[in-house]
């Protein structure tokens, strides 16, 4: 028994010097302390011994046990302090190595447009409004002052999605007219409504058949178009510069009467005449005009009482014409040399 004691543990001091791993550690504690391991095994035959060979034979088999335990801890935290240093040693880092440059997400152009009217909107009182991109054509056209059969509705060729109830939006109205209609109070209203419409359009540099606009809308009492005015100078100025003068041209709408179309005065040439303003020195940057009574009343405003006025911008134009972008398809393709000409053009 002694001598079987004595082989386990030269065998076990044998083993440990050729561990030099983790899994050589769970080897060994299988090959000695397993169920069929050599330390297990010097108890197999304690049945057929006498009550004094069992107590000597227990004894033994007891402190191999222990004996062969502690030297696999001594062993695995060895091994695991090992590793430890290794993988310090090769995850060190230099930090006097030069940095690998990260490139730098930028806002679309589009978008820091959007948030630049946004921005100013609210500085104005305005809440920023949105609503569904796919609409009702009632939301869209007929609580417009568009009837079905109207004739201005052929002026934006829509993409309906089932029979003529359902549809891609083709202008930010309808959020208006959502607006209007969920204020049961009937208060005053003051939003902007930037999103995407949607017409069916043959796309080439200045067309795309996905566009986007922002429209402002007041409802209150004794509005006029010396108050809408006064509020596209501010935004002209603000977006175009100082400098910019505006006018009102006579248009149609069939949600606004009377309607504007709203210019303001070239930027690029002051007014004399150039390339970008066609030689008239003016730029046609959107459209407006007080709200038809017809859609007032439409969505329980009593026309009566209440007065209001809305413009529309098609934002890909502003920002086209504010930073030079000949082509709207420029917006929508995901070049990343566009971005670059933008962050250059800011750091100027
Ligand atoms: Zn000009």
């Amino acid at each position: 028994m002694k001598e079987k004691v004595e082989n386990i543990k030269n065998e076990l001091i044998k083993d440990l010097e050729n561990a030099n791993a983790l899994l050589d550690v769970q080897n060994l504690k299988v090959k000695y302390l397993g169920k069929k391991g050599l330390v297990t095994e010097l108890t197999s035959n304690m049945r057929d011994l006498s009550i004094d060979e069992k107590k000597e034979v227990g004894m033994l088999s007891n402190e191999t046990k222990n004996f062969v335990t502690h030297e696999l801890s001594k062993l695995e935290e060895k091994i695991n302090n090992l590793e430890l240093e290794k993988k310090l040693a090769s995850e060190k880092i230099d930090i006097s190595l030069p940095s690998t440059k990260v490139e730098v997400g930028v806002e679309n152009i589009l978008e820091k447009l959007i948030e630049e009217v946004e921005s100013l909107a609210l500085s104005m009182g305005y809440d920023v409004v949105e609503g569904p991109e796919v609409e009702k054509d009632l939301y869209n056209f007929e609580l417009l002052n568009l009837p079905k059969g109207h004739p201005a509705r052929d002026a934006q060729d829509t993409f309906y999605l089932d029979s003529d109830t359902t549809l891609l939006r083709s202008q930010t109205s309808p959020v208006q007219i959502r607006t209007m209609l969920e204020n049961k109070e009937k208060t005053p209203i003051r939003i902007i409504c930037p999103g995407k419409t949607y017409r069916r359009d043959d796309d080439d540099a200045t067309h795309s058949h996905q566009f986007t606009q922002i429209e402002g809308l007041i409802v209150d009492k004794d509005i006029s178009l010396a108050n809408l005015k006064a509020t596209f100078d501010i935004i002209a100025k603000k977006l175009f510069g100082e400098d910019r003068e505006t006018r009102f041209r006579p248009s149609f709408y069939p949600f606004t009467e009377p309607s504007v179309e709203l210019d303001i005065s070239c930027f690029n040439c002051g007014g004399k005449g150039c390339n970008i303003c066609k030689g008239t020195g003016w730029i046609t940057v959107g459209g407006a005009g007080i709200v038809h009574h017809n859609v007032l009343d439409n969505c329980g405003y009593d026309s009566n009482k209440w007065t209001g006025f809305a413009f529309g911008f098609g934002a890909e134009r502003l920002a086209m014409l504010k930073y030079g972008i000949t082509d709207i398809r420029t917006f929508y393709t995901n070049d990343l040399r566009t971005k670059e000409n933008f962050d250059r053009k800011d750091a100027e």
